[in-house]
């Protein structure tokens, strides 16, 4: 039985999908490349299906983009590109990057730009059945009727507001009821792309599109919702209240989120600048190498990058390599990665087996190919 920690639940719990698991990870933004911070949550994910195909589930991850928010309709602006352009260029980016980090396939990579009849039929049914209020020229979603709201984040409103505050939820719009209500159509300003609705020409909000997304792709309720843990509020928050207040059902049966990644003291953030981008990563390092560096972190704690962490990474591929073909060890790992993903303990399992037989099986849990030759030295460079 594999046991997870659930962000509702506050603790590590029994994580049993059915046969098919199915999977929601709130995707990028298309306006810049994939960093560290990304890299991370998408690989906890990718192991985690790995895992669960090994035990006999199918997996449906579905991986959005969101093509359609403020911060790429400004670098577009910026750049004096059209936004779609600049969102078709950074997705090429994008998929090359994880492609190269061996990342399974997504089952669907869904544009929000192709949610809108879906986004605005969830916003009519939320302001019918009062949920949702339009108010200079935007919809709003009503929190005072999600007696729930703050249930997953498990927070006060004290600190939602404040987060609401630092993460762009925009409390102090003096078209809202209450500050923690948050946008579901906006206006859009008059060089922005703009959809006709029955509220007036405009925009959707953010949520309000993982949740379209999540239900056409997947239905009313997937197995597990993930994400970067700076997306628990607002995000995920308002996600999960918009849609459990059409469906009637909750979102998810599971919440799973991914630490940050720092450097330099700081969470590794565009505002800030202190990227590292998994590009450059790429240009240095072989793929394998930057997975088993970011695997060796557990994905529920922050951490820091470190550089050394790749010769570090480097040298156990080497050694792995060495010890040749051989399932020695995968038993621990498939119990080490049952046991909350702990993919730092799988490594260090395969550490010691390594010392006797050839680790490649378990290595293939975690994504890491080592089997295509015994002989060190001999291994792909860079992209290939
Ligand atoms: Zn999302």
């Amino acid at each position: 039985m594999m046991r997870l920690f659930d962000t509702a639940a506050g603790e590590v719990v029994p994580f049993a999908p059915g046969r098919v698991a199915t999977m929601y990870t709130c995707g990028i933004t298309p306006y810049d490349s994939a960093h560290l911070g990304h890299a991370a949550v998408y690989l906890a994910c990718d192991v985690l299906q790995r895992r669960l195909r090994d035990l006999g589930h199918s997996t449906r991850c579905v991986r959005n983009v969101t093509d359609v928010d403020d911060d790429i309709l400004r670098k577009a602006r910026e750049l004096g590109v059209h936004y779609l352009d600049l969102a078709a260029e950074e997705m090429a980016r994008f998929d090359a990057d994880m492609k190269a980090l061996n990342l399974l396939p997504a089952y669907a990579e869904p544009r929000a730009t192709s949610a809108i009849p879906e986004i605005l039929s969830l916003v009519d049914a939320l302001v019918s059945s009062g949920h949702a209020y339009a108010g200079a020229g935007a919809v709003y979603f009503d929190v005072s009727s999600a007696p729930n709201f703050g249930h997953l984040s498990r927070l006060g409103r004290e600190e939602m507001l404040a987060l609401a505050a630092e993460r762009g939820g925009n409390p102090e719009d003096p078209a809202k009821r209450d500050p923690l209500d948050f946008v579901l159509w906006q206006p859009a300003a008059p060089d922005e792309p703009s959809w006709e609705s029955r509220f007036g020409p405009g925009r959707p909000g953010w949520h309000i599109e993982c949740s379209a997304l999540a239900m056409r792709e997947l239905g009313p309720t997937v197995d597990l919702h993930g994400g970067g843990s700076d997306l628990v509020f607002p995000h995920h928050e308002c996600e999960a209240a918009q849609s459990e207040a059409v469906t009637g059902k909750p979102l998810a049966r599971h919440w799973f989120h991914v630490g940050m990644v720092g450097l330099g003291g700081r969470k590794m953030s565009k505002s800030l600048g202190n990227l590292v981008f998994v590009g450059d990563l790429l240009e240095d390092w072989e793929p394998d190498a930057v997975r088993l560096a970011v695997l060796a972190q557990h994905y529920r704690s922050g951490w820091e990058f470190d550089p050394a962490a790749l010769d570090l990474a480097s040298a156990r591929l080497d050694r792995w390599r060495g010890a040749g073909k051989g399932d020695a060890g995968l038993e621990d790992v498939r119990r080490l990665l049952d046991d909350d993903l702990d993919t730092p303990g799988a490594i260090e399992a395969l550490d010691a087996a390594s010392a006797s037989g050839g680790v490649s099986a378990g290595a293939a849990l975690l994504g890491v190919e080592t089997a295509y030759s015994s002989e060190p030295g001999r291994r792909p460079t860079g992209r290939g």
